[in-house]
């Protein structure tokens, strides 16, 4: 997901720059419009309403399926206004625009989410399983710390593919290279998480069939890969919740160490439970122990750094430091300034699309709701020295 989530961001700082050079129109209307778009040589016919509009034409359009185009006024060929309001599509809606788009793809609901696939349904299964443990303990966790998060508007979409071959045709088309080293991401222009069973249970079951399908589970989450498995597509899953519960606005300028901070935060996976994860707050080995290796070498003004240098989460040489100090102090933050960090939080969700702040106006923000960062920055590192698995 990393790097694609990357390629999202790159696409969300061409339109911050686009929205400060072009005067942004006021709100959105709630409309509906038909378009007829040229994308990367390929037209689209799209129903859906403008959630930003730019002077010279360029658009953010939230379509019925829930996707966000960011939309150049070059691409855009015809465009229609009516007077019908705009409405997202219902789940069987939604379903059947998928296996259209997918066809020969099988669909599997559970209470939140549409997952659709070609593996078997077994894992499909255990997917949703996973996904609806974390719907629930992701709201359950913000609650208790004084949030009422949104429903999500419509069912949340996870598209499972038997293989590695089908996800990269599925993921290069939307961004490129970068699907080559991953497992699985969270696109914040569909909306949907994709991902692959890196596992090979089906091949698995394929080759022992004779294994009831609680063995068959156990020794998928026995084998080396299924930690980071299961890590990603909790990562993901936490990326997609939190852009669909209010707790952030897709397209709006989330500072990185925020969006990875959260998904870093959640991902901890636990093997011994039939699942593969069942707990929040339990440290995250991973980025701890990369964060411990360089605290030594840590500069006085390292939390400046992370708060507005969104470029580190880019940069092959110091992306995996920028994780693990987004983990780190998300985790800090939750455990000894969780109201603070909170109201922070709800702040931030405030934000419009395309509403990004100024790296200053970052650390204001911060340090005015959350604390002063020399202060803080002592206690962290303090926190974090003593801090064990
Ligand atoms: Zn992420």
């Amino acid at each position: 997901m990393r790097r694609a989530w990357k390629r999202s961001k790159d696409e969300v700082f061409a339109w911050v720059w686009l929205a400060v050079v072009l005067v942004v129109t006021g709100p959105p209307v709630a409309a509906v419009e038909t378009l007829v778009v040229e994308v990367e040589g390929r037209r689209h016919e799209l129903v859906g309403m403008p959630l930003v509009e730019a002077q010279d034409g360029g658009l953010l359009l939230l379509a019925t399926d829930g996707m966000i185009w960011p939309l150049q006024p070059q691409e855009i060929k015809s465009r229609q206004r009516d007077d019908r309001p705009f409405t997202l599509l219902d789940r069987q809606q939604l379903a059947e625009r998928l296996l259209a788009e997918m066809p020969g793809y099988s669909v599997f609901h559970t209470q939140h989410y549409l997952i659709v696939y070609n593996t078997s349904p077994a894992y499909a299964q255990w997917c949703g399983s996973l996904f609806e443990r974390l719907f629930k303990t992701f709201f359950n966790f913000w609650k208790i710390r004084g949030w009422e998060l949104q429903p999500p508007q419509m069912p949340l979409v996870a598209v499972v593919f038997d293989s590695r071959e089908r996800f990269l045709g599925y993921a290069t088309d939307e961004i490129g290279q970068a699907a080559h080293g991953i497992i699985g991401y969270y696109s914040m222009k569909t909306n949907r998480i994709a991902m692959y069973d890196l596992t090979g249970a089906d091949e698995l079951k394929r080759l022992r069939p004779q294994l009831r399908s609680t063995t068959h589970l156990n020794l998928l989450l026995a084998q080396p890969e299924a930690e980071r498995l299961v890590a990603t597509i909790v990562h993901e899953a936490t990326h997609q919740l939190a852009y669909n519960s209010g707790l952030q606005v897709r397209f709006a300028g989330n500072p990185m160490w925020v969006s990875e901070g959260l998904a870093t935060y959640f991902e901890t996976p636990d093997l011994r439970s039939d699942r593969g994860w069942r707990t929040v707050n339990a440290v995250n080995r991973l980025h701890w122990t990369r964060f411990r290796e360089k605290l030594a070498g840590r500069r006085s003004d390292a939390l400046i750094g992370l708060l507005t240098d969104d470029a580190r989460f880019h940069d092959p040489a110091t992306v995996a430091d920028a994780y693990s100090e987004a983990w780190a102090f998300t985790y800090f933050l939750l455990n000894r300034r969780s109201e603070k960090f909170v109201e922070y939080l709800k702040s931030l969700s405030q934000k419009q699309p395309l509403e990004e702040d100024a790296p200053a106006e970052r650390v204001r923000r911060f340090s005015e709701m959350v604390g002063d960062l020399e202060e803080l920055e002592a206690e962290f590192i303090k926190y974090m020295s003593r801090l064990r698995p």
